[in-house]
């Protein structure tokens, strides 16, 4: 069997992701219990401000900048009590710090921007989208994780965000991140997709479900796809991973190769299920199809795993 890592591309498929491209340098190990209420009065320290699924940008300078000082947030009333400490670019400290405040009470110069809207319109920088991934996640984790969840007593913010603390009990919560599979079914020259019944007009997209404890990523592949459409799977392989800050997820994109096509769609969760043949969907990715057919857009896993799929099977 060949060994597959040195035949592997210098960047992985990951890399060219929407929110993949965090550059902070996380010092987890230099984590202490001050360590976001010591970087949050540096300086030259970077605020994020987040307000539940938003980001706040200003337009004040022109392009859309992500960053604010602390005596900005401090004006704008966030809750810098509960910031917490992303890492370090350069030396410079980058946190994230939540507000409470309704979108519509801000000044005219600031929106809060949908994190959707910000990768579809291309309003933050790659290394911004990463950053905002991250915070993101983590104030979501915090939010909703005020009490213990082994004895319900109040827990506290510990390691500048990284932890929280059970001051009754002592049980010590972590971060979580909840594993999602997405996956691209192939059979000979076409795909499975399928429309979800919140999915935009037209939008096609790869089936994905939550893997399951004890499971493996294949296994949770082979198992969702089998229930959404009834193709069972053969092999499985690994392609790209993507942060997914709603609210804490990682997107972990494979390929499945079909043992059977006749489809038996789990209504329930889908509108539609179907194969495509590449022609259709290289009419999809191109916006050319005739049905007015799409793909989700070019920032999301679901388009690469399917545009990957298309240009490789062009090649071949
Ligand atoms: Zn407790």
């Amino acid at each position: 069997m060949p060994f597959s890592l040195f035949s592997a591309p210098a960047r992985e498929a990951s890399h060219f992701l929407g929110f993949a491209g965090n550059i902070i340098d996380r010092q987890s190990e230099k984590r202490s219990d001050d360590s976001a209420k010591l970087a949050l009065v540096e300086p030259d320290a970077r605020l994020l401000l987040i307000a539940s699924g938003r980001l706040v940008l200003d337009f004040s300078d022109g392009p859309a900048n992500p960053y604010f000082t602390l005596a900005a947030v401090q004006a704008l009333g966030a809750q810098t009590s509960d910031a917490i400490l992303l890492g370090r670019t350069d030396g410079t400290a980058t946190l994230a710090v939540p507000i409470a405040a309704e979108p519509e009470s801000l000044p005219d110069h600031l929106k809060a921007i949908d994190f959707r809207a910000i990768l579809a319109q291309g309003l933050a920088e790659k290394a911004e989208l990463g950053a905002l991934a991250q915070g993101a996640a983590l104030l979501a984790w915090h939010a909703n994780h005020r009490f213990c969840g082994r004895c319900g007593g109040p827990t506290e913010m510990r390691a500048g965000g990284y932890k929280r603390l059970c001051a009754a009990c002592g049980a010590e919560h972590f971060p979580r991140t909840d594993p999602v599979a997405i996956m691209l079914t192939v059979s000979g020259d076409k795909c499975l997709m399928g429309r979800g019944r919140h999915f935009a007009p037209g939008v096609y997209s790869a089936l994905a479900g939550f893997i399951e404890p004890g499971e493996t990523i294949e296994a949770a592949v082979r198992r969702e796809t089998l229930e959404e459409s009834g193709i069972r799977l053969g092999r499985v392989v690994y392609h790209a991973s993507q942060p997914w800050p709603f609210p804490y997820s990682l997107m972990i994109g494979c390929y499945g190769e079909a043992l059977n096509e006749d489809i038996s769609a789990d209504s329930d969760e889908l509108e539609d299920c179907r194969w495509f043949s590449r022609a259709e969907v290289v009419q999809m990715l191109d916006g050319t199809h005739p049905g007015g057919l799409k793909v989700p857009a070019g920032h999301a896993i679901a388009h690469q795993l399917i545009r990957t799929w298309a240009d490789a099977a062009s090649d071949s």
